[in-house]
Order: C-alpha cells, then structure tokens, then sequence
C-alpha cells in the first residue's frame, strides 16, 4: 500500500479530528487519486485551500498523490483574502438555505448577499461560480462541489457570531455601509418623497417621520421607525469586533 504524509496548517485543522489536528500523520492508499480529492476525503473542503507543498514545491488540485509523497497544505488566510479580491467590486456572497439571520445582518451592513430558502445546493454552486460570489456554508459536501472556487464553511452557530467571523475572514469592516440594502430582497435604496408613498404610510408613521427609502426592486419602504435604534446598536457591536480574534 502506497503512503503520503501530511500536515494541514492554521485553521485548516478546524475540519480534522482531534488526533490529527496540528500535526503530522500518515495517510495510506491504494488508488492513485488527485490531491484535490484526497484532501477533500481528509475532510476539508478544497475552497478553504490557498496553497499546497509536495516535497516542498507548490502543486496545483489536479496533482496526482504519489508513494512517499510529503504534503503541507495551507488555508486561505484573512490578509491573502484581502489582498486578492477586487475591493473595488466589492466582495458578493450567496448563503445557503440555513443561513437567513446571517443573510439579513450582511444586507443590513450593505454587502450584495444573495440568499433564498429554496435554493438548492446544484444552484447555489452554479450561482457562486457564474457570479463570482463567495459560497457561505455549513454544508461541507457543497463546498467540496468542483465548480465551487470561492467558499467558506461558517464555523460559528450564532447568527451575531457568524457576521463577526465574516467580517473578520475577508477583512469587511471598512466596506460596512449600513441601511442602504433591502433586507427583504438585496436591491438597494434610494430616497423617497413621503408625498410620493403618503398613501402607503400609516397615519403615525405618516405624521412623525419625513425621511424614507425605498427598495428599488420590491419597492420596500423603509425609515427610522422603532427598530432603527436596535439595528444601530447591533451595527456598532458588529463594528466594535474588529480585531477580536476568530475563533477556528
Ligand atoms: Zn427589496
């Protein structure tokens, strides 16, 4: 039987067990596969890749695992992400169907977030490779999809932690420009006359508020109403985070 060692650095160790975590193990095989599809069958989602050494020279996902091979392979991390995706699009996510709460806080903080509860995993993954966005997941097996190329597997359960951590992942704070995004459907707002939506309005918010958006795809309306406070103060803490470390 064939034999390769490995070592997975940095958070990449999140996806392994216990005993393997941090260090150095033996993997063993019989077929030849591609290192793409080992890595994955070690339990990590090759999105999370950025780089791999095989007897200290940088190999792509379709290298072939050989007998006696030495492999290190290295996450994506937060300073490579930053550096590498285009600040000036922006970075645009799509989230599973699990993922709701997160989806609005990332519309609420104006990120381009797709989401909706009925997509299925063959569309998310051909949405993300077609738009380019960043698959959010807590589905490996999605992330292990090969048209996946920009994934991340959410390592937080909290919707409060999970916007935290992705922030922190692709360096956002700076990027974060609350209450211009429709919460309800991903278009942006803009604003509105009251005169112009008067007859959509109930008679108190209609006498105490004179400043409103709306959605410019399902015509949402929104202004300073009773929630306004609460989505303030999450924003800050949201904000506040920046420079805790992440938990992997
Ligand atoms: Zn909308």
């Amino acid at each position: 039987m064939a034999k390769a060692d490995f070592y997975f650095a940095g958070e990449l160790n999140f996806f392994l067990p216990l005993q393997r975590k941090n260090k150095r193990f033996s993997h063993y095989f019989e077929e030849r596969a591609a290192i793409k599809d080992t890595i994955e069958a070690l339990g990590i989602p090759h999105p999370e890749v950025d780089l791999i050494l095989v007897n200290s020279e940088p190999v792509d996902f379709s290298y072939i695992v050989t007998d006696g091979d030495e492999i290190e392979v290295y996450p994506v991390s937060a300073a490579i992400q930053g550096q590498s995706s285009n600040k000036e699009l922006g970075d645009r996510f799509i989230l599973d169907v699990h993922l709701g709460k997160l989806a609005n806080a990332l519309r609420m903080l104006g990120f381009d977030t797709l989401y909706r509860n009925d997509y299925d995993d063959e569309e998310l993954a051909k949405i993300s490779a077609a738009q380019n966005r960043i698959l959010l997941t807590r589905d490996k097996g999605l992330l292990m999809r090969s048209i996946v190329t920009r994934g991340y597997y959410v390592r937080e359960t909290n919707p409060e932690g999970q916007v935290k951590e992705v922030l922190q992942r692709f360096n956002l704070f700076d990027q974060v420009s609350p209450f211009h995004r429709c919460i309800r459907c991903n278009g942006l707002l803009e604003p509105v006359s009251k005169e112009a939506i008067a007859d959509q309005l109930l008679p108190k918010t209609r006498q105490a508020i004179n400043e409103f958006h709306r959605c410019c795809e399902c015509r949402q309306i929104y202004w300073k109403g009773s929630h306004y406070a609460g989505m303030q103060h999450f924003v800050q803490e949201v904000l506040n985070s920046r420079g805790e470390r992440a938990q992997s």
